[in-house]
């Protein structure tokens, strides 16, 4: 056997909510997980500065100090936590097969039971402003963040059928939210369209898109601009919610798990069994619908459990030589 293979039990891909807590399961229940964190380790909550909805923390928390608090939990069970990336892999398609994974290129892991917890990345606009405000009243979760805008005016961007949810949940809790599309009409639903319209203090604006966003430290405005006519114009909001949709983290398993047109990662029924024999998914990964840290968790938690479930049903693989 090359130095370079290791046979472990349990594989987990991903150290946000779903990755960590899939970790307490599987520590706690003997599968010695070994954890991969990826490029951004403790996920997307590490790019927030405050949570206030995860349950347990009647203060709130902030991202980081969460997900450290995560990563210690699953520790103390004897999780091996390691940074690096997975960066190839192959699923075994039969019941006790072998999954290899590569790592940073280089190293290879062998494991009876895979669980996918690479989350999804939000989808920013990427101009410089907007980078710079990330978390100073720039936020790509508004049903995160938005209760932070209580009574105050927003904007949000995006037409979709997401950014129109996103449109009213803020229309809700907030003053006033101009909506920003970038074209002549939106990309929702109809039915959302017109919850939309249907909104008083929802200031839609057609062909219209971000300039810059105003604002030293925090966000303090926003300059719009018309794509046809080129005028802009300034309005003073406190916050600014992107809603141009999520790239789920699944490209190393195209190919071979069942996925949906978008990238997401399709589960069987209600539980966290992709198409491969001791390949599970978790988090937002699998999971266009919620996309909350305590829906992530919750996965992972059920990733654990079917792995453990399905070790049992198997017989041992013999080492490799
Ligand atoms: C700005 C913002 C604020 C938010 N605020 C809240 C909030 O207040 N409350 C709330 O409930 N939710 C909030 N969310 C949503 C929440 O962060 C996500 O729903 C949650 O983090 C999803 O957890 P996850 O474990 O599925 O994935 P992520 O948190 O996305 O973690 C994915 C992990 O996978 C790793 N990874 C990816 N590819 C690989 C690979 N090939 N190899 C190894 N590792 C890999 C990444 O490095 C990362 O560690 C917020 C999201 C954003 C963007």
């Amino acid at each position: 056997m090359s130095a370079q293979i290791e046979r472990i039990k349990t594989l987990i891909i991903g150290s946000g909510p779903a990755g960590y807590t899939a970790a307490i399961y599987a520590a706690r229940a003997d599968l010695k997980p070994v954890v991969y964190t990826g490029m951004e380790p403790g996920g997307q909550l590490t790019t927030t500065t405050e949570v206030d909805n995860f349950p347990g923390y009647p203060e709130g928390i902030d991202g980081p100090s969460m997900m450290v608090q995560l990563q210690q939990q699953a520790e103390r069970f004897g999780t091996e936590v390691r940074i690096g990336m997975i960066t190839a892999i192959t699923l075994s398609d039969e019941v006790g097969g072998i999954h290899v994974a590569t790592v940073d290129n280089d190293k290879t892991i062998e494991a009876e039971t895979v669980i996918i917890s690479t989350g999804a990345s939000a989808r920013y606009l990427n101009i410089p402003s907007e980078q710079r405000l990330r978390g100073g009243g720039v936020s790509a979760c508004a049903v995160c963040d938005g209760f932070f805008y209580k009574g105050q005016d927003v904007a949000i961007v995006g037409g979709g059928d997401t950014a129109a949810e996103e449109a009213s949940y803020l229309a809700n809790i907030c003053n006033k939210v101009t909506m920003l599309v970038r074209k002549d009409h939106m990309r929702a639903s109809k039915a959302m369209q017109h919850r939309v319209t249907s909104l008083p203090n929802v200031d839609l604006r057609y062909n219209t898109e971000v300039d810059e966003v105003l604002g030293d430290q925090v966000v303090e405005g926003l300059r719009m601009v018309n794509n046809q006519t080129g005028e802009k114009e300034d309005i003073a909001i406190t916050g600014l919610f992107i809603a141009i949709g999520h790239t789920p983290n699944t490209d190393i398993f195209k190919g071979q798990l069942d996925m949906d047109d978008t990238g997401y990662l399709i589960t069987k029924g209600k539980s966290t069994k992709t198409n491969r024999p001791g390949v599970f998914a978790c988090g937002d990964s699998q999971d266009k619908e919620y996309r909350q840290a305590i829906t992530a968790a919750g996965t992972g938690c059920m990733a654990a459990l079917d792995a453990e479930r399905y070790l049992a049903t198997i017989e041992t693989p013999e080492e490799v030589a």
